[in-house]
């Protein structure tokens, strides 16, 4: 095995991320190559076609604030859909909740879940360790163009960025398919790029003003994502009625003795919507795509 040189990404033209690694296997799958690492800072984490997916040391940061907002929120969620999230962190937090019944898994890459429960099962833990979960592996833009009307409680899009497979889980016709699949109260949450630099701030904007024209409600939040290009990434908030923060339940077990968390916690839910005037410009109807 290699000794330990040098995980470098590319954030922009001029910004690089260098993380101490050493490599350990790389696999070229019908959709991407994808690659396992492991540091002495962020512990083991993984790459997609070279991009950060998912490490050790922040991946609760991620997962947490994806699950654990729309969970305090949602009225007795019973039926959850996943699109992408094959890593499994988005599961393992989702089957914390007891009265969840029905956990469905749409990811394009089987060999994403099955490697990350290969070298990260702490990431990986819950898949094919929970009847609720069902694991289907086809692209989500066409499971959500087929899918019944009011399937689900919560739709969750923790997906890749707009680019490759994951482009058309950005688009107008994904957001209004997730729309007519959701019940009367439906949350969806989506990975909502970033405000910093230029290219992610252009995705975050147009996906922004997308679901703006399709849900009621639609807000973003932000979250430290120190893996991730400028630290700071964003999710999509929207819904067919529930507000995040004017509708949080004071009684949601996420962050308490009940159902400990890393970074979650009610303050961190009321205060990550709290944007800076920067991100909240770009954001506008004036400064959206
Ligand atoms: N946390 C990561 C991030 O923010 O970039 C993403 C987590 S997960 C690894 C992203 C997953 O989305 C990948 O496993 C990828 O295979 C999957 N994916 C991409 N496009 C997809 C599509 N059209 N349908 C289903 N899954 C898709």
């Amino acid at each position: 095995m290699k000794e330990f040189e040098w995980f470098t990404e590319d954030h922009t033209g001029d910004v690089r991320l260098s993380i101490k690694a050493r490599h350990l296997y790389g696999e070229d799958t019908p959709f991407q190559r994808i690659d396992f690492f492991e540091s002495a800072t962020f512990g083991k984490f993984f790459t997609l076609d070279g991009l950060m997916m998912v490490a050790e040391r922040d991946e609760r940061h991620y997962h947490e604030m994806l699950v654990h907002v729309p969970m305090s929120v949602a009225k007795d969620p019973k039926k959850v859909l996943i699109v992408g999230g094959g890593d499994g962190g988005t599961l393992r937090e989702l089957v914390r909740y007891p009265g969840l019944e029905r956990v469905d898994l749409v990811e394009i890459d089987e060999r994403v879940v099955r490697l990350c429960q290969q070298f990260l099962p702490s990431v990986a833990s819950a898949i094919d360790a929970d009847p609720r979960i069902n694991l289907l592996f086809e692209d989500g833009v066409r499971f959500l163009k087929e899918v019944p009307d009011a399937s689900y409680d919560l739709i969750l899009v923790d997906s890749t960025d707009p680019i490759g497979p994951g482009e058309g889980l950005f688009s107008c016709k994904f957001y209004q398919d997730c729309f007519r699949a959701l019940g009367p109260d439906g949350i969806l949450v989506n990975q909502h790029e970033s405000p910093f630099y230029e290219t992610y701030a252009q995705s975050m904007r147009r996906a922004h003003k997308r679901l703006r024209e399709t849900f009621p409600v639609s807000e973003v939040y932000h979250f430290h994502m120190p893996t991730y290009p400028s630290g700071m990434w964003l999710f999509g908030f929207a819904s067919k009625g529930p507000r995040p923060v004017q509708d949080r339940c004071a009684d949601a077990p996420a962050g308490t003795s009940a159902m400990p968390t890393r970074y979650y916690s009610a303050g961190m839910h009321v205060g990550a919507f709290a944007l800076p005037p920067y991100v909240a410009a770009l954001l506008s109807e004036e400064g959206g795509a």
